[in-house]
């Protein structure tokens, strides 16, 4: 388990923890823990995520077990810059689905000593390192990686696969459309997929 420093340090030093994974595999989970132990310590807490995201909520963010704690839907990763200068511990959520420019904006907060974690797919539904992720995770002072569960075999998933025939990266309403696998079970069904799809063709 991640141990945070929570205390206030005089002078206040900022860094970067990254709580990356698929699909299912309680990223979310584990933000909303570590922001909720911030605000027990008294420090300031501000939570952002894309605004594409609006599966749920428009305000909140909810993880797949409703446990849910208030944020802000921002348009671009420079409105965090702006709304989140002046605060202990920024969160941001889904952080695959924002702009490149998401780690220098979390670097920038990180030097004038804001506690930045970010949370996010690492992964797309193929496999690829997933918008500014793998950036973050380059730059990033603490990084963990959490897991699913294989729907397949039951093993560790690393891996989301989607269970519908689209190639948009980007599914609305996605939480039905995937489901977490492992690496082995992945491959061979990629490997299924692209035979039936030849078959059709
Ligand atoms: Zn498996």
């Amino acid at each position: 388990m991640f141990l945070e420093q929570t205390r206030k340090n005089l002078p206040k030093k900022g860094w970067i923890e990254v709580i990356a994974g698929s699909m299912f595999s309680g990223k979310t989970e584990e933000l909303i823990r570590r922001l909720k132990r911030a605000k027990i310590a008294k420090q300031q807490v501000e939570i952002f995520k894309p605004g594409i995201d609006q599966r749920y909520d428009e305000t909140n963010i909810v993880s797949h077990d409703s446990n849910w704690i208030q944020s802000t839907p921002v348009p671009s990763s420079s409105n965090i810059l702006l709304l989140g200068h002046e605060v202990d511990v920024i969160g941001i959520d889904e952080a695959q689905f924002f702009d490149d420019n998401l780690p220098a904006v979390c670097e920038q907060l990180a030097n004038n000593g804001t506690r930045v974690i970010i949370a996010g797919l690492d992964m797309d539904y193929l496999g690829k390192p997933f918008g500014p992720m793998p950036h973050l995770l380059a730059v990033a002072d603490y990084i963990t990686k959490v897991h699913a569960i294989c729907m397949h075999c039951g093993d560790l998933a690393t891996h989301s696969h989607r269970t519908v025939e689209d190639d948009a990266l980007v599914l609305l309403g996605e939480k039905e459309s995937y489901i977490p696998l492992c690496r082995s079970c992945f491959v061979k069904q990629t490997k299924n997929n692209s035979v039936n799809s030849q078959h059709h063709a």
